[in-house]
């Protein structure tokens, strides 16, 4: 081996390190970014919030309710008989559970 390809093949391992930290450092600094707790709630409006039912579907029977008078999805107060196009009957945590 020529004293050539020794200082090629630590000059390779050099770049492909700076590389990787450059990379790591970005994803880093994205993750901390990342903050899903302060994404934003729609607006009652966008929602198509009522302050009724609609039929039998009522916001106090809906899993994204909080009593007692929110909701994770769509801000401002949320009456427990109201009704948004979000409705589901289905609990967010219940995927996958079906057969
Ligand atoms: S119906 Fe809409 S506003 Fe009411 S709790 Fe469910 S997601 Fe929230």
């Amino acid at each position: 081996m020529s004293s050539s390809d020794s200082s090629r093949r630590s000059f390779i391992k050099s770049v492909g390190v700076v590389a990787a930290a450059a990379t790591c450092g970005a994803a880093g600094a994205k993750a901390q970014e990342y903050k899903p707790q302060e994404q934003k709630k729609l607006t009652q409006a966008a929602a198509r919030y009522q302050d009724h039912p609609n039929g039998m579907d009522a916001c106090g029977t809906c899993p994204y309710f909080q009593f007692p008078k929110s909701c994770v999805l769509v801000e401002g107060d949320i009456s427990p008989t109201g009704w948004c196009r979000m409705f589901t009957s289905f609990s967010p945590l219940d995927r996958g559970a079906h057969q």
